[in-house]
């Protein structure tokens, strides 16, 4: 039987928030695997653009190069425009059985929301939660959650970095350095395709 995590995010860009927690979370909770999967872009534009799909894979996958136990899935990407994260699970299932143990691993900001995840308590059936402290956001927020499915979600304080995607993408355009925020081969990514400079039209 596996024990597998999946780690969901928009990953504009990657950083050790999401690389560190996702580590701590592997061998504290004994999983085989963690698979981070980037989701794939909006159809319409919702707010701020989201960096172009083939760039936040990319830059996963760099990331998580020759990491043992990481490793990045396509398929919200393949599938295009917004995926639940229902959908997914069903997909890992589909590939490590019913069997498994499947965690899906999310940040303070994100658990309390889950509730209203698409088909939330079948998606709660589906998979287990850890939720990874993020300096900024109580566990506090939790305890609807908690009430309600708290025999599903683990909460994770091991970690807490204070490290945002939003951040990086401010410090880029501001021509600020981002080292020590995320991997070097990801900063050289940004750096060689111009991502996140200021008069991008996405920041506009
Ligand atoms: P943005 O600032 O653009 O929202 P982000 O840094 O929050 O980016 P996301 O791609 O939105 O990164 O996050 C993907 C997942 O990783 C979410 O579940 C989020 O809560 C979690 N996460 C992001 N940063 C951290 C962090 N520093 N510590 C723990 N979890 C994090
Ligand atoms: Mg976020």
């Amino acid at each position: 039987m596996k024990n597998i995590g999946i780690m969901g995010g928009t990953f504009d860009p990657i950083h050790y928030g999401h690389i560190v927690t996702a580590e701590e979370v592997r061998r504290g909770f004994h999983l085989d695997e963690v698979v981070f999967v980037p989701s794939g872009n909006p159809p319409h534009k919702k707010g701020r653009r989201i960096t172009p799909a083939e760039h936040r894979l990319a830059m996963t996958e760099l990331a998580v190069r020759g990491e043992e136990g990481f490793s990045v899935s396509d398929i919200e990407i393949r599938r295009g425009g917004y995926s639940y994260a229902l959908d997914t699970v069903n997909a890992f299932r589909e590939i490590y059985g019913e069997e498994a143990e499947i965690y899906f691993i999310t940040g303070a900001d994100a658990i309390v929301t889950i509730a209203q995840w698409y088909r939330a308590d079948e998606l709660m059936r589906r998979c287990r939660f850890i939720a990874a402290a993020r300096p900024g956001y109580s566990f506090d927020d939790t305890n609807e959650v908690l009430a309600k499915y708290g025999d599903r979600v683990s909460l994770f304080s091991e970690t807490a970095l204070s490290v945002s995607s939003s951040e990086i993408r401010a410090r880029v355009a501001a021509g600020e350095t981002i080292e020590d925020m995320l991997p070097p081969a990801v900063i050289d990514y940004i750096e060689a395709h111009g991502l996140y400079r200021k008069g991008d039209p996405k920041d506009r």
